[in-house]
């Protein structure tokens, strides 16, 4: 699958469910309303669709939300997607806040599963319950150190929250390197009504960069995943050092990927919103195989050169109404 900019569609982000048991403060509002069971794909489905984008060119796919441990069932969607490792598909990884990994760990890494991405924000108990409105951390550090033993390779995604973490980032980093994970940053973008003050969450990572580079030697990598993350190296641990910068710096050019959300809505561009409704093809009487690839194909080909992420900043509105659980970040 080739878009009109001539970048190849390789990397498939399923968002399996909407639903989450945290309510992350950049992420979703307190009084969350989600969708009705009767609106979401089946896993059947969702493994039907998956199939079709395999067969189409993506050899990579994750898995994300919501929480995506958190849909009952999963367990078999991992199952059958991992069945297609080495018959197409390259890669099947999940990102997830980790509460759940201690019960899932060592099935997904059975399944195929090798590397992950946990989001974690701080290691302060106090300002994870903050952050996450009433997580416990110990339930995230247990599922993050049981998928290290099951052999999954780890990356801690951190958003970088403007007086709320930005003084333990470097705390973070020295974490990531004791227990041999990469860590990534991420500016946070402006999806969905948030009940909170976006301007007042940003924090800029050039400002976290030339901070972190005070204390660390952080050597150039050409390091690349086709994704929005700019790596370093951190030369005093080993591991690498990932920025996401949605709003200073612009990702879009090398852009590889396409989102399907848990109502089979496909979203070319996460900073836009078209999308093209596969749920419609895949639900239509007498409908296969080819009349899917067909709807994939003839949404690729809108896909747009970029994003556009700004905040209004008179009204405090987001620039996209959706919120990030929708298409999984
Ligand atoms: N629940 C899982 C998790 O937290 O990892 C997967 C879904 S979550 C939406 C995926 C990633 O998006 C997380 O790393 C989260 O921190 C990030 N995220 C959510 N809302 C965001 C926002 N408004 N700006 C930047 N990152 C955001
Ligand atoms: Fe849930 Fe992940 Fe959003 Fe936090 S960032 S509320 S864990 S979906």
């Amino acid at each position: 699958m080739i878009d009109p900019f001539g970048r190849a569609i390789t990397y498939l982000r399923v968002s399996v469910t909407d639903r989450c048991d945290l309510r992350c403060v950049y992420c979703m509002a307190e009084d969350m309303s989600f969708l009705p069971k009767a609106e979401l794909l089946t896993l059947e489905e969702l493994d039907r669709l998956c199939g079709v984008f395999i067969r189409l060119g993506v050899r990579k796919l994750r898995l994300t939300g919501g929480e995506p441990l958190v849909r009952r069932g999963l367990m078999t969607l991992v199952q059958s997607l991992g069945a297609r490792l080495g018959q197409g598909l390259d890669e099947l990884t999940l990102t997830t806040n980790g509460t759940l990994l201690a019960k899932y760990a060592t099935e997904l890494a059975a399944a195929g599963i090798r590397r992950i991405n946990v989001s974690l924000d701080t290691l302060d108990a106090g300002k994870f319950a903050e952050i996450t409105r009433w997580g416990k951390i110990e339930k995230t550090l247990d599922g993050i150190f049981a998928a290290k033993a099951a052999g999954l390779a780890i990356k801690i995604n951190t958003v970088a929250l403007k007086g709320v973490n930005e003084d333990e980032l470097d705390t973070l980093l020295a974490w990531c390197g004791t227990h041999g994970f990469d860590l990534c940053l991420i500016e946070t973008m402006p999806l969905g009504e948030i009940s909170g003050d976006r301007l007042e969450q940003y924090l800029p990572l050039s400002l976290v960069r030339a901070r972190l580079k005070t204390r660390w030697t952080l050597d150039p990598t050409d390091y690349q995943t086709g994704g929005p993350a700019r790596y370093v190296t951190v030369r005093e641990t080993g591991r690498r050092l990932g920025f996401i910068t949605p709003m200073t710096h612009n990702f879009c050019e090398s852009c590889n990927r396409v989102r399907l959300t848990c109502t089979g809505m496909l979203y070319m561009c996460l900073g836009q919103d078209d999308q093209a409704d596969l749920r419609r093809t895949l639900r239509a009487p007498g409908a296969g195989e080819a009349e899917l690839a067909d709807a994939i194909g003839e949404a690729i080909l809108r896909k747009p050169r970029g994003h556009d992420f700004v905040i209004d900043r008179r009204r405090n509105r987001p620039a996209l109404a959706r919120h990030m659980s929708v298409t999984g970040g």
